[in-house]
């Protein structure tokens, strides 16, 4: 075979190997426009309310399990069109991570998959009409309704949390509380005399995951974003509390490996206060039980969730307002054989436990919900029995800074840097968007190399 050939040969595998990879990162939709027939006109119609980990993940299997049928429609309602990736949430803070990864979009995924997709806030669901009403009283019908509508923060009625404190319930939060601390250097940079303890301290309210990575991202925004940008402020002026009710943080862990992060937030002078209750929250400072006081003007509060509030509103359907919707084995709604709910909004009971305790509300137990859902919607169309959801717990993963994480996956218990590539790759797998996890993948890299640059946009800068 003459060179010729042989380079013509390598062209052509080359040009066949990038329409393969062409094709997998965008994938030809199930239907061509003019193809799709209304939602409302296929004969078995399912309306998924809520597009976040479990109810992505059910109309994803749904649409899985029907691609060879056309009498089963999906369609998915969200109040956004993208869907929260929360794991990486945290990392928006220090500009490890970029927002735009976090979120992953909707339409594309749905539409591709076969299934409708509307941005709408739900106002009003009647199970005995079988629809839902959403803003501006547009009506969609149902046959099968699957309420996914995730969490809420829970401020326990505690005074002062919900008007001093920021929350970390979504990509802005993640980046009001990255501009917060910018605000902040920014406005001591410009102060001449004594700068007050309260502007420069920052107290993480909740020793659960969230609260743990929060307060390790604020450190490296300031030691690795910030501080060569400030020279004229001292880092360790930075004062970073976490206070948790109870006696360990990280209660989901294993206690080896709650020591292990205790050390390491410690080692970065993260002041860890356990059995330190907040009382109160004022602008500019924190009241613990037993009098002690912390000056702060900047308080995060992940110390709870509860299910959405909009569920409340849910006509007759059997809510308990601290666990949710209560749903049987099936993951269908106590006494309507056609109502279906999962993840953090549903009170799922746990099968493997004989205390009566529930699914842990977490984005593993959402998507291992979401996939046995879609499968008992399609066994009740066909008239089958739906098959009991039984959750199986794979591990916990919670990352302290880019180089560092405590993970534990089928009870093998891992620490440190290996764990943090661990982490990354973890998520950076589960991440569904192509263009996120190329960009996310490219980010890592260059940080490795580079330090992030960290800016805030402000939307009226003259006030
Ligand atoms: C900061 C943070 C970090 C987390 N990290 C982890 C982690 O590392 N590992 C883990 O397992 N779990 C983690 N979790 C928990 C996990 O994200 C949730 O348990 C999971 O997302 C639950 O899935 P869901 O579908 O019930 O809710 P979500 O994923 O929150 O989705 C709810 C959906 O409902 C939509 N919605 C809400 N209200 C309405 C309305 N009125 N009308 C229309 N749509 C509405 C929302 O837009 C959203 O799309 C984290 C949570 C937070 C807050």
């Amino acid at each position: 075979m003459n060179g010729f050939v042989k380079g013509g040969l390598v062209l052509g595998g080359a040009v066949v190997a990038l329409g393969a990879l062409r094709r997998a990162l965008d994938p030809t939709p199930r239907y061509a426009p003019w193809e799709k027939p209304r939602y409302d006109a296929f004969e078995n119609k399912v309306l998924v309310v809520g597009g976040g980990f479990g109810g992505f993940t059910a109309a994803k299997k749904l649409c899985q399990l029907i691609k060879d049928r056309e009498d089963v429609g999906v369609l998915v309602i969200s109040k956004d069109n993208f869907f929260t990736f929360w794991p990486m949430v945290a990392g928006i803070v220090s500009s490890d991570v970029d927002s735009r990864n976090v979120a992953q979009p909707l339409r594309r995924a749905l539409i591709t998959a076969g299934a409708s997709f509307r941005r709408a806030t739900l106002r009003k669901i009647d199970p005995e009409n079988n629809k839902v009403t959403v803003d501006g009283g547009v009506e969609f019908p149902y046959d099968h309704l699957v309420i996914a509508l995730g969490g809420l923060p829970n401020f326990f009625g505690i005074p002062g949390v919900e008007e001093h404190s920021l929350t970390m319930r979504g990509i802005e939060d993640a980046e009001q509380i990255r501009n917060r601390m910018i605000e902040r250097f920014e406005e001591v940079s410009l102060m001449t005399g004594e700068v007050p303890d309260s502007k420069l301290t920052f107290v993480v309210i909740g020793g659960g995951a969230t609260g743990v990575e929060t307060a390790s991202e604020l450190h490296n925004l300031v030691h690795e974003a910030l501080q060569p940008d400030y020279p004229n402020i001292d880092p360790h002026r930075v004062r970073i509390f976490l206070l948790e009710g109870m006696d360990h943080i990280l209660p989901e862990l294993d206690p080896a490996l709650r020591k292990t992060a205790r050390t390491r937030l410690v080692n970065q002078r993260i002041d860890v206060k356990t059995g330190a209750m907040a009382e109160e929250i004022t602008a500019n400072c924190v009241k613990l039980k037993g009098g002690e006081e912390i000056a702060t003007e900047n308080v995060i509060w992940t110390a709870g969730n509860r299910p959405n509030v909009a569920i409340e509103d849910l006509d007759g359907l059997p809510v308990d307002e601290r666990t949710g919707i209560k749903v049987d084995e099936y993951l269908r709604v106590e006494g309507y054989p056609n109502v279906w709910s999962i993840g953090d909004c549903a009170s799922v009971p746990d099968v493997n436990q004989e205390n009566g305790a529930g699914v842990p509300p977490n984005a593993q137990a959402a998507v291992q919900e979401g996939k046995t859902l879609a499968k008992n919607i399609i066994a009740a169309i066909e008239g089958r029995e739906p098959e009991p959801f039984e959750y199986k717990p794979l591990g916990q993963l919670v990352e302290l800074g880019s180089d560092f994480a405590v993970n534990e996956v089928m009870g093998v218990r891992f620490t440190g840097k290996l764990a943090a590539i661990f982490w990354r790759m973890a998520y950076l797998t589960r991440l569904d968007s192509p263009q996120s996890k190329a960009h996310q993948m490219t980010d890592w890299i260059l940080g490795m190399f580079i330090r992030p640059a960290v800016t805030s946009a402000r939307v009226n800068p003259d006030e």
